[in-house]
């Protein structure tokens, strides 16, 4: 067999640098030799626990990451449009392309999914990858491969404005000021939306959303009330949309009391437990649109425009990189520098 590295999971905390078989590319498939990979939340949840909350557990060792760019080496028959050389962003779901949801491009809800880093199917911690052609989507020369690998958090970004339908004039709260929260701001600022203000809890990562990502305010959530907040920044009227990327049970509460009649909410953050507390009578009273955001679809494209444009400073989200070699390194940094970090991203300047 052609070897890789690969750096294979094979329980909680047991990263092991391995000798893998490299993966050859079939009709309409590519093989990209990954260059850089960020790591998600999902990747330390994984990496703590070897499972991510009650539905997805390992059942065998696992190459973790499904944020990769890198360089097309190999490309399989009747592909056609890419060519060994170019320079890609790499979108993690591969789906079945035959239900509704697919056939109504709402392919994110297939229930037919290979995303790559979930149980069963291998990710990008590894010298090469292989996977279908239409999910590449070259990247211009002067985007660097750790950007571009932001492709897949700033989608999930864009499709939280999508489902909240941000649109220029309105007055926008995003909730967490982790990697999703700063992405979301900068889809938003791309789609026109000038009044963005960010909350969190973390005095360090206000900080990092007013230096770098251009954010008109920003407002420490655990120390002002709601009402205040409201007052403070709409005038008491409410936010025209609130994206939630916390995750914390409070913030899917407060999102109901920060929004206005009839604005629009996005819940993408993911909360520990499986049920929290909602104001049912102010979201039927304010005639509040909540929407569950889901990964994303056909969301690639825009996301390299919104990079290249560079709206906010995505250098700046690349707090610290690690070689393959050091991927277990990487995930120790990463959880245990949640919240003074933004993105950790793997590298393979080989
Ligand atoms: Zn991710
Ligand atoms: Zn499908």
């Amino acid at each position: 067999m052609t070897g890789m590295r690969a750096a294979v999971l094979y329980g909680k905390k047991d990263i092991r640098i391995e000798e893998v078989e490299k993966p050859s590319a079939g009709p309409g498939e590519v093989v990209v030799q990954i260059k850089a990979v960020g790591i998600c939340g999902s990747d330390v949840h994984y990496y703590e626990e070897f499972r991510m909350g009650k539905t997805y557990e390992m059942v065998e060792p696992q190459i973790l990451g499904h944020e990769p760019s890198g360089i097309v080496v190999e490309t399989g028959e009747g592909v056609t449009g890419i060519k060994p050389g170019d320079r890609v962003a790499v979108e993690p779901g591969e789906t079945c392309g035959c239900c509704r949801h697919c056939k109504s491009g709402h392919y994110n809800l297939c229930g037919d999914v290979r995303f790559l880093s979930t149980p069963g199917n291998k990710g990008a911690f590894a010298e090469y990858l292989v996977i279908g052609a239409d999910m590449v989507f070259p990247i211009p020369d002067r985007m660097s491969y750790e950007v571009a690998s932001l492709s897949e958090p700033l989608s999930v970004g864009i499709h939280a404005c999508e489902l909240a339908e941000v649109k220029p004039g309105d007055r926008l709260m995003i909730l967490g000021g982790g990697p999703i929260g700063i992405m979301a701001a900068a889809a938003a600022l791309a789609f026109g939306v000038t009044d963005i203000t960010l909350g969190d809890i973390q005095e360090n990562r206000l900080q990092f959303a007013r230096e770098h990502c251009h954010v008109k305010h920003t407002v420490n959530t655990g120390e002002l009330k709601t009402e205040e907040i409201v007052e403070r920044f709409t005038g008491g009227e409410g936010f025209d949309c609130v994206i939630e990327t916390s995750g914390a049970p409070v913030a899917d509460y407060m999102s109901v009391d920060l929004v206005r009649k009839g604005g629009r909410i996005s819940l993408v953050g993911i909360p520990k437990d499986e049920a929290v507390q909602f104001h049912i009578f102010d979201i039927i009273d304010k005639e509040v649109t909540l929407k569950g955001v889901f990964r994303y679809a056909n969301s690639y494209p825009l996301a390299i425009q919104i990079l290249d444009s560079r709206v906010i400073d995505f250098d700046a989200v690349i707090t610290k990189r690690f070689e393959l070699e050091e991927t277990a390194e990487a995930m120790d940094f990463a959880l245990n520098h949640k919240m003074e970090s933004v993105k950790t991203v793997i590298v393979n300047a080989k």
